[in-house]
């Protein structure tokens, strides 16, 4: 009941000690292995319960495990992660987070967010990205112009998808599920209630998904 229990690489254990985080949250404790794993997970949990850090853990740990021997940059143009967020705010909190955990790891992260300026967003994304956090509009502007290739994507986080639904971004995330190659996908969905319509979107973006409720 230990991080130092996961199989997870040295540096990323670093970088939680570093953080401070002695222990696991509860909602670490259960869904870390589930994901590492392979399953799909359905998390239901408020903010405030360490949800982030229990997607953005494994997903490093996976990350940082698949990495070829030689290389010691993961750097690429085409993303292996996208973590979807309803709003700026949040997708901030999730990149300011996602730094942390990455230090010095060599993964490279990308925010596109809308209420900014796209050049710098995309300046960004010229130097190579293998993580991006996104908000729905603006990812799909930046998939239309050519600037991101999401058919490497293998890990997909739907974080607030009850936010997520009730701002109305279902259409906007069927549009960017269809960039990616579904039989190679593992998807991740947080969300603080459960109510059916997102039981609904659960059953239709996840294979045999685990539900952790906290
Ligand atoms: P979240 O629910 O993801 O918004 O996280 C809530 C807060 O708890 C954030 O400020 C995190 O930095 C912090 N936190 C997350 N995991 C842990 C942990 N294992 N130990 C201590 N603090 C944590």
């Amino acid at each position: 009941h230990n991080f130092t229990d996961c199989e997870v690489h040295q540096c990323l254990l670093d970088n939680i000690k570093r953080m401070g985080y002695s222990q696991p949250t509860p909602v670490q404790r259960y869904a870390i292995p589930v994901i590492l794993s392979r399953r799909d997970i359905m998390t239901c949990a408020q903010t405030g319960s360490g949800k982030t850090g229990s997607f953005l853990i494994p997903i490093i740990a996976k990350m940082l495990s698949e990495r070829p021997p030689q290389s010691t940059l993961l750097q690429s143009s085409q993303p292996v992660t996208c973590i979807l967020s309803p709003t700026r705010e949040l997708c901030l909190q999730i990149f300011e987070e996602l730094l942390k955990f990455s230090y010095m790891s060599g993964i490279h992260i990308v925010a596109i967010y809308g209420g900014a300026d796209p050049k710098s967003q995309s300046k960004e994304l010229t130097k190579g990205t293998d993580i991006i956090v996104a908000t729905p509009g603006r990812l799909i502007d930046f998939i239309n112009r050519g600037k991101i290739e999401m058919s490497l994507v293998k890990y997909l986080i739907i974080d607030e998808a009850d936010k997520m639904f009730d701002m109305g971004f279902e259409s906007q995330i069927r549009v960017i599920l269809e960039t990616m190659k579904e039989n190679k996908r593992e998807t991740i969905m947080c969300s603080a209630t459960f109510p059916l319509t997102i039981q609904k979107l659960a059953s239709q973006f996840m294979k045999n998904y685990v539900f952790l409720g906290i």
